[in-house]
């Protein structure tokens, strides 16, 4: 493997690494808030747990295409037993996280020519946008409305 491919493969598998993680943390949340009977909440955490499985799929995969291995490490512990406010917290902090990651990284996919790379960072942007800009919104509601959000966020889910 060359110089730039290796690059690419670090940069590929701390990304892997970080949705790992993210992965843990929003299937933490699924279960804890199902237990408290949020289950509509804890149905969106589920689904976008699913994203970012699919997120470390697609990473895995180019990693093995460049002679890699994919890490099964997640890079930190998921947070047990938080507040509703500081689960949505944290899930903010992390997905702001993976947009200055990879932003920057595929940047560094540009430069060493792997365009396929840069184009799953950019893949991986858009998604990970949208999340921010859900649970930015979800942690909104919860301040503002409190108990009468939380209210709404009992029962099954869609
Ligand atoms: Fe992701
Ligand atoms: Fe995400």
């Amino acid at each position: 493997m060359g110089k730039d491919a290796k690059k690419v493969v670090e940069l590929l598998n701390a990304a892997r690494a970080g949705e790992l993680t993210a992965i843990l943390q929003y299937m933490a949340q699924h279960y804890e808030l199902e237990n408290q009977d949020y289950g509509k909440l804890a149905k969106f955490l589920k689904k976008t747990a699913i994203t970012e499985m699919k997120h470390a799929e697609l990473l895995a995969d180019r990693i093995l295409f460049l002679g890699g291995v994919p890490t099964s490490k997640p890079d930190a512990e998921a947070k047990k037993g938080q507040s509703i406010t500081d689960m949505l917290a944290t899930d903010i902090a992390l997905e702001a996280d993976a947009i200055g990651k990879y932003n920057a990284s595929a940047k560094a996919c540009a430069e060493a020519l792997d365009h396929v790379s840069k184009d799953i960072f950019e893949k991986l942007l858009g998604d990970e946008n949208g999340h921010l800009d859900e649970f930015q919104n979800l942690k909104e509601h919860a301040d503002q409305l409190g108990a009468a959000w939380l209210a709404q966020q009992t029962g099954a889910g869609e």
